[in-house]
């Protein structure tokens, strides 16, 4: 796949469409009740004091005084926050704790254990290189050991 443009943009955009197929209409491990609580706290959030907002109001574009408009505005919400969770967590956190804190809770639904501070795998998303300090060769034999 290619997408033309700056590295850091293509990774933000790939967060951003992350967020999409995980929002409470895509993300197939919701249940209806989940689905609900997520659309009703994506709402909140973002007509909240302290809500997200990019430099260039990109979901706030979407409200355009319609239904419609407001529940597309939230869909970018969730999106674009999911983009800032992933992307730079510190900031996020410092920033937008509640932002923060709502996705965490819907990313640990499926993992619990999972830790967007952590360095797991081999590629660093935010560089889309091999992490610092590992090396390759090592990660090869140890999946391969797994494997056997
Ligand atoms: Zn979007």
């Amino acid at each position: 796949m290619y997408i033309y443009g700056e590295p850091d943009f293509n990774t933000m955009v790939i967060y951003h469409e992350l967020g999409h197929v995980n929002d409470w209409e895509s993300d197939m491990d919701l249940n209806i009740v989940e689905r609900e609580e997520l659309l009703c706290e994506v709402y909140k959030r973002m007509n909240s004091a302290t809500a997200f907002t990019r430099q260039d109001k990109y979901h706030e574009s979407f409200v355009d005084g319609t239904k419609e408009g407001l529940y597309n505005a939230a869909k970018e919400y969730w999106a674009d926050i999911c983009a800032e969770y992933f992307w730079n967590p510190k900031f996020c956190q410092n920033s937008y704790p509640e932002d923060f804190k709502l996705v965490d809770k819907f990313v640990k639904k499926n993992d619990p254990t999972y830790n967007v501070f952590s360095d797991r795998g081999i590629f660093d998303p935010r560089t889309g290189k091999i992490r610092e300090g590992i090396e390759i060769n090592d990660v090869i034999e140890e999946k391969l050991k797994r494997k056997r």
